[in-house]
């Protein structure tokens, strides 16, 4: 799954941390780390910080490969 954060929506409000510590973290107060495109068998994690976050801020797409984009 590819997971984009809108990091001009996110307040910092850390939902998605907690959901999703494997894929979503803090580095520093405020500043708000993510891998893109985490292993399949966080999606579950995934979808949950997406439903959590306050702002809305996460997009969750297919991953590059399952859309056939990696060569
Ligand atoms: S839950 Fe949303 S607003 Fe909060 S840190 Fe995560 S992306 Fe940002």
């Amino acid at each position: 799954m590819r997971v984009v954060v809108d990091l001009n929506r996110c307040q910092s409000y850390g939902q998605c941390v907690f959901a999703a510590p494997e894929v979503f973290r803090f580095r520093g107060a405020e500043s708000l780390e993510y891998d893109h495109e985490p292993d399949p068998g966080f999606d579950r994690a995934v979808g949950r910080a997406a439903l959590a976050c306050p702002a809305q801020a996460i997009t969750l797409g297919r991953s590059a490969v399952a859309a056939g984009e990696a060569r």
